[in-house]
């Protein structure tokens, strides 16, 4: 069995991973079992980008409204009926929690009987098969796939299929679906599915559709990746004008809706992720009329989206008079304003900006600019341990790319100048190795002074002690050690191998009472420190 779990956590942005968690918990303390469910668990399988996080709940969703609020999800409405919320949690991830719940459809467009039920009988109600999966979320069951029409095997065939004979008559919606997702995944509807769909066409079963569809079509729009390519096929299929009467691939602004997704992209690859759903709806009804753009704002459920649509040309109205003005009068001002301007402020203006300046400054920010970088030293400051390990980093290499952004750093040379003194002084050096204690201690140290002790070769050096090194004849009870090295050492008397000590220390022995250096006979095991203890300055005067 596919690991769900697993392709879920690789294939979701660390934000919605983050939204999963923020989901689960709230549900958790709500004591209601959470499914993940809808595109995401279709996109996870399939590979397609994960748009929107779609959950259900056994139980009521709108008590988890306060506790995600809470969380930092905002709330783009509330359905009462269904008791499902819109949201945006962090980081900008669309979500919608809804009520598990069982329909039924007395009459075409009128709205189904709704009751609260289990995760199965909620699957039921779905619009095709490759959507009518749910993952429990739940601790105990957690991973486990519930995908009671064989979806799996509807997304390997690459169909389109209903769940059942009756799904676009009881909810015509389900036919733009149907559209919007062929055209995405470029996937045919399955053979019943399409000769369903045609009937329905022809019947005019789309005459019923009910408004708060038409509100929920129209938003999805908005996030679709090729929004145009949809509007044009709801146009062919006659759906556009049941969006809205007037509104026609023709009234859509398609080079805006082509800049718009180019300057997006390149945004991307920069690191930004502006949210561009409003962009798009203002693109594709360009040419609309006022009235008609009221509509469908008013259709749309998910407010902060509407509220974004609206603002869109006032915030760029804003920005660009900042930008034309003092605040923007160097190069390195405009970098901060732009850096601290939300990105779809930036990715709307780019592309509407009229003047040149405006459009020009944008330019440079994501272009000429960013080159500057490259131009920090890096090499030179990390000599000047001006790194990243340093608190005051970002601070000093964003002080230099701006200075060197507004040309008042010319060279390399004047660039170290100003950077010499701010190099924070050298680190403290290090602490003392760690040592052996106990017997290990003991036998390492008369095992060294033996060492010591040993005559080196023949002939001349005979009789000679070998140096051993400081190190090895160093056992100082460890935790003295840090106290020892605070305080000068106290000249060496007994044998015992704390004495001697570490290099640094042997160095403070007083030259006044140097060890006597052993000459033939091998040292005792008794006293080893005195024989070894390593005394540069005495050897060097019996030479
Ligand atoms: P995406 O979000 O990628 O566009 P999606 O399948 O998640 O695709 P949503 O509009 O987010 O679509 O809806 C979430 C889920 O709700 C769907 O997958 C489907 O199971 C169910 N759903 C939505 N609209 C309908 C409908 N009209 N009839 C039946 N089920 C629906
Ligand atoms: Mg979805």
């Amino acid at each position: 069995m596919a690991d769900y779990i697993y392709t879920l956590e690789t294939r979701l942005s660390p934000d919605q991973q983050k939204a999963i968690a923020l989901v689960s918990d709230a549900a958790k303390a709500a004591e209601m079992n959470l499914y993940l469910t809808g595109g995401a668990i279709r996109d996870i399988v399939t590979g397609f980008p994960i748009r929107d996080l779609d959950f259900a709940v056994q139980g009521n969703a709108l008590k988890l409204r306060k506790d995600l609020e809470k969380a930092g999800a905002v709330i783009g409405d509330a359905d009462d009926d269904t008791r499902s919320l819109l949201l945006t949690l962090p980081g900008g991830v669309r979500a919608e929690i809804a009520m598990a719940r069982s329909e039924i459809y007395d009459k075409p467009g009128k709205a189904p009987q709704i009751a609260p039920s289990t995760i199965i009988e909620d699957l039921r109600r779905r619009d095709f098969t490759v959507n009518a999966m749910a993952l429990s979320m739940n601790e105990g069951s957690r991973g486990l796939l519930m995908d009671p029409f064989n979806g799996v095997a509807d997304i390997e065939a690459k169909v389109i299929r209903v769940l059942h004979n009756y799904a676009f008559l009881e909810d015509p919606s389900r036919m733009i679906r149907a559209t919007r997702f062929a055209t995405r995944f470029h996937w045919p509807l399955e053979e019943r599915t399409q000769a369903r769909y045609e009937s329905g066409k022809e019947n005019g079963y789309i005459e019923h559709i009910r408004n708060s569809s038409i509100g929920y079509e129209i938003e999805q729009l908005a996030y679709e990746d090729d929004a145009l390519g949809v509007l044009k096929a709801y146009e062919k299929e006659g759906w556009l004008k049941v969006l809205n009467p007037r509104w026609s691939t023709a009234k859509a602004d398609t080079a805006g809706l082509g800049a718009l997704m180019k300057t997006r992209q390149q945004m991307n690859e920069l690191g930004y992720t502006p949210e561009v759903a409003p962009a798009v709806l203002h693109f594709l009804t360009e040419r609309l009329g006022d009235k008609d753009i009221s509509d469908l704002r008013r259709a749309i459920p998910r407010k902060d989206l509407v509220e974004a649509w609206k603002d869109l040309d006032a915030n760029a109205h804003s920005l660009a008079k900042r930008l034309t003005g003092k605040e923007a009068a160097t190069p390195s001002r405009t970098w901060q304003l732009l850096s601290s301007a939300r990105p779809e402020m930036i990715l709307f203006l780019a592309i509407t900006a009229r003047q040149q300046a405006v459009a020009q400054k944008i330019k440079n920010f994501f272009t000429k600019w960013r080159q500057v970088k490259q131009k920090l030293p890096l090499p030179e400051m990390t000599e000047l341990r001006i790194t990243t390990e340093i608190p005051s980093y970002a601070k000093i290499s964003n002080d230099v790319f701006l200075l060197l952004l507004d040309g008042k750093l010319r060279s390399r040379t004047e660039t170290l100048k100003y950077l010499k003194p701010l190099a924070p002084p050298p680190p403290p050096p290090p602490p003392p190795p760690p040592v052996k204690r106990g017997r290990a201690a003991k036998a390492a140290a008369i095992a060294a002074a033996e060492a010591a002790a040993k005559p080196i070769g023949k002939g001349k050096g005979k009789g000679k002690v070998a140096e051993a090194p400081a190190v090895a004849v160093a056992p100082v009870v460890p935790d003295k050690a840090k106290a020892a090295a605070a305080k000068p050492m106290a000249p060496v008397k007994t044998a015992k191998p704390a004495a001697a000590v570490q290099p640094k220390q042997a160095g403070k022995v007083p030259a006044k009472k140097p060890a006597k250096p052993v000459k033939t006979k091998p040292a005792k095991a008794k006293k080893p420190a005195a024989k070894a203890k390593p005394k540069p300055k005495a050897s060097k005067k019996k030479k």
